[in-house]
């Protein structure tokens, strides 16, 4: 069972890209996007990196190429990757050619700052010929001398006016696989340079407010910033740019997404904040029902709450629901229906048969 939005978002319909199998843009999911922070020389470590982020639900994965034995170490990660991989390409334009040939599916490179029409020529070859595409990734910390000159600071017609200038560098060459980002990390300059650039571009827009800070400031930055654009329609994939572990990245962009119904991934949990009412521990069992249930992909709702007040009404709303009753006897809901009453002590191993026999069910109807 699932909740209907109470208002439908009117996604702006961008154009079609390829980013290795994946398609982006139109009416294809938005997609969640992080970046390795090992070294990627390591090449093992960066390929476990990509798995568990992966294994967390991201969809693409950047991997940062400063120097050529990194696009060397491409080959090897690449090939490992369940998901395209982005490589992370500043000023060299050799590394983008060695990226495109290695495995990359899409070069974050800005064509402005690779040098004369020679080299972007044989950047663009190189991602014709290994079916790679680019992402022009403008950014309010390192936007062209002159455009910072026109507009004295970085403001959204500097971030605009950037980005098409890049993106005529491509169209001018006949390259149109591309998407566009134009990030800042002040949460109303980005919206703002997004809001525009949506106006005047019609190529998918990757969203991110970069450098968003720790877990806690940089979830909020990102979920007001992303949170507002998505809503309006704008965006394509996400990236939320936290210094802390990709994988969290991951967590909150995916449930940004699904908070906005524009992803449905795994078990959705609607819990109560707990207060005197409540009949069991509440937060103790949400935080073990997250981790056990972690490895379910199926989209599924289920209620954890802590007593009658709201716990009838939420659990009409889910999948599966269970709410706090007197002397230890909850109630167990499914598909909005009681079940039957269980004691706290069975709480957390029968939620757990339960979502996973409601996911079987469903991958079984698909
Ligand atoms: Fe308290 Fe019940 Fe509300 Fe949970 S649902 S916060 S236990 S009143």
């Amino acid at each position: 069972m699932s909740i209907r939005p109470f208002r439908d978002i009117k996604r702006k319909k961008t154009k079609v890209i390829n980013v290795g199998n994946i398609k982006i843009g139109g009416d294809n999911p938005i997609l969640c996007q992080t970046m390795t922070n090992t070294l990627t020389t390591d090449i093992k470590a960066t390929i476990k990196q990509i798995n568990e982020v992966v294994d967390e639900g991201a969809d693409l994965v950047r991997v940062s190429c400063p120097d050529q034995d990194s696009t060397k170490a491409l080959k090897e990660i690449t090939k490992h990757s369940q998901v395209p991989i982005i490589a992370d390409i500043h000023f060299h334009y050799e590394r983008a050619i060695e990226a495109a040939e290695n495995g990359a599916k899409c070069l974050r490179i800005n064509p402005g700052n690779i040098g004369n029409k020679k080299k972007i020529y044989e950047v663009l070859q190189a991602a014709r010929n290994n079916n790679c595409a680019i992402r022009i990734g403008v950014n309010a910390g390192s936007l062209e001398k002159d455009i910072l000159e026109k507009y004295k600071e970085p403001c959204p017609e500097a971030l605009v006016e950037s980005a098409q200038r890049n993106i005529q560098i491509l169209e001018d060459q006949n390259f149109f696989n591309f998407k566009v980002s134009v990030k800042s990390s002040d949460v109303f300059l980005s919206i703002a340079a997004y809001r525009q650039l949506s106006q005047v571009c019609d190529y998918p827009l990757h969203l991110g407010i970069t450098e968003a800070g720790s877990f806690i400031p940089g979830s909020i930055k990102s979920s007001i910033g992303l949170g507002t654009l998505l809503l309006e329609g704008i965006g394509d994939t996400i990236r939320i740019s936290l210094s802390d572990d990709p994988i969290k990245e991951v967590k909150i962009g995916n449930e940004i997404l699904k908070s906005l119904s524009l992803k449905n991934r795994g078990v959705k949990i609607i819990s109560c904040p707990t207060c005197a009412r409540q009949a069991f521990q509440v937060i103790d069992v949400v935080k073990v029902l997250e981790e056990k249930l972690s490895h379910i992909k199926t989209p599924i709702t289920l209620s954890v709450i802590g007593c009658v007040v709201n716990g009838p009404g939420e659990a009409a709303q889910t999948d599966i629901g269970i709410t706090g009753g007197g002397k230890g006897s909850n109630m167990l809901y499914l598909n909005g229906l009681q079940s039957q009453k269980i004691s706290n002590d069975d709480i957390i191993s029968k939620v757990v048969e339960l979502v996973e026999k409601k996911a079987l069910e469903i991958e079984n109807k698909k």
